[in-house]
């Protein structure tokens, strides 16, 4: 039996496949192998995989037991940064090569979706919730910035008509993503990680990775065993701690919490979200929510900076619940779960070499359901002579965050807690 086991979320107790993949005990050899079963590791594999390499995924804990296991379920297109910002500070060539792969990640996903007939209850349609007439201004600009780029896919939504969507009084307005979606993100993980199986890959869970070796062939070396390949991908996140010290300073991993309410009844889910579809609120320190397959309302926000575990999750997220939807004062918490993503200094990927043969990919600050399933393309074009899109993600400047380890949490903290005062004055 396992000696890591999943997180108390909703996810794992509603997973579809519970089986548990063996250990690695062996010294063995692959093409590639990768570091971390989250949706980074998981599409580079199956991308790979597809291209005929042999590929091994080497996976700490369980299959999804990292934010892909854990997070919101929500499809959202582009980066934590746009590509106005991305253009300004890097120029209109990375603008444009980052503008171009921004809506792919979702197709990548949705692809596997349908061609490994994954059960994940994938629902289509996303909302970004303004709370302020400032932040519905800057709704109208995304919807310009992202059709510029192609993206035609969206509706702004005035006052009256978001209240269609969101039975919550909170909102002036928003902008309706056709495109966007949700999903059930553990049985998206399980069912990439069969896909990959059924294409002859092999995923050894409880097998942290302890050491890597480089050299003309890495070797990666965990408590019983070890993998001599080709490459490596590390895909670890904000779950890698300091396995390689030069990512580690790169980035911070941070918390956020999630609970889930018991099922509710039809009329209650017509009365909180009558589409069906997925929300994010639009400030800093944003609120997300959606129903899940069987109907609870599934909902999220806080950030806790350094990975911090918050004991008492419940207390964190229910205000906020009950601020959006009143009407559900007193409702049964089933679950309530932290998980970590891992946060850049501008809030954009890091991508990189590390060597000739050992890549990495993380950092997608918050949004990375969609990034993460794009950069299992990109490695996997890098890997077989196409550079061109990777090394535009691998442009991107990758600053360490100031204070060094012992101040860069409360810095990055102090920086948030202005930008949320913000938005809870309508700045
Ligand atoms: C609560 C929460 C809600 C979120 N909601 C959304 C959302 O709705 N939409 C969105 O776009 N993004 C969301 N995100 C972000 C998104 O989930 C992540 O960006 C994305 O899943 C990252 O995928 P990953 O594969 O890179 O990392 P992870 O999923 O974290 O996977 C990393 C894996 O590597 C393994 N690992 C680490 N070190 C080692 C090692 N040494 N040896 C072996 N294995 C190792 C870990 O165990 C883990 O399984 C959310 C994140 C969280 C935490």
């Amino acid at each position: 039996m396992a000696a890591v086991s999943h997180t108390t979320s909703f996810y794992a107790a509603s997973a579809l496949d519970k089986t548990q993949r063996p250990q690695l005990t062996q010294d063995i050899s692959c093409d590639i192998c990768i570091i971390g079963a989250g949706f980074t590791g998981l599409s580079s594999a199956i991308h790979l995989a597809e291209k005929g390499f042999k590929v091994v995924i080497l996976e700490g804990s369980r299959i999804g037991f990292g934010a892909s296991g854990r997070n919101g379920g929500q499809i959202v297109h582009s980066y934590s940064r746009d590509m106005d910002f991305i253009e300004k500070h890097f120029g209109k060539q990375t603008g444009d090569g980052m503008g171009a792969m921004a809506f792919e990640g979702a197709k990548v996903l949705r692809r596997f979706v349908s061609d490994y007939n994954i059960d994940c209850d994938l629902k289509p349609g996303g909302i970004f919730a303004a709370c302020t007439t400032k932040q519905l201004d800057e709704m109208a600009s995304k919807k310009a910035l992202w059709e510029s780029y192609g993206h035609t896919e969206l509706e702004l939504f005035s006052e009256s008509e978001i209240k269609q969507h969101i039975g919550s009084e909170r909102y002036v307005g928003g902008l309706f993503d056709k495109s966007g979606g949700h999903f059930h993100p553990l049985n998206l993980a399980l069912g990439e990680a069969a896909a990959f199986e059924s294409l002859g890959g092999q995923i050894f869970e409880d097998s942290k990775v302890e050491k890597v070796i480089e050299g003309a062939k890495p070797k990666l070396i965990t408590a019983n065993g070890s993998v001599t390949c080709d490459y490596t991908i590390v895909a670890g996140n904000a779950y890698l701690g300091d396995l390689i010290p030069k990512l580690e300073a790169k980035a911070i991993p941070c918390g956020t919490q999630i609970v889930t309410t018991a099922p509710l009844s039809k009329a209650q889910q017509k009365d909180l979200l009558p589409t069906d579809h997925c929300v994010e609120d639009c400030n800093y320190l944003l609120d997300y929510f959606r129903l899940s397959g069987d109907g609870r309302l599934i909902y999220g926000g806080g950030v806790t900076y350094g990975a911090r575990e918050p004991s008492k999750i419940e207390s964190m997220i229910t205000p906020n619940m009950l601020k959006t939807f009143p009407q559900l004062k007193g409702v049964q918490i089933d679950h309530a779960w932290t998980g970590n993503f891992l946060l850049t200094l501008m809030r954009l990927p890091q991508f990189g070499r590390i060597g000739s043969n050992i890549y990495y990919m993380q950092g997608y600050s918050g949004h990375g359901v969609t990034s993460s399933h794009l950069a299992g393309k990109l490695v996997s074009e890098i890997i077989t002579g196409q550079a061109e899109r990777f090394d535009v993600m691998a442009s991107l400047p990758q600053y360490p965050f100031p204070g060094g380890k012992l101040l860069r949490v409360p810095y990055t903290a102090m920086g948030a807690w202005f930008y949320n005062v913000r938005d809870k004055l309508g700045l």
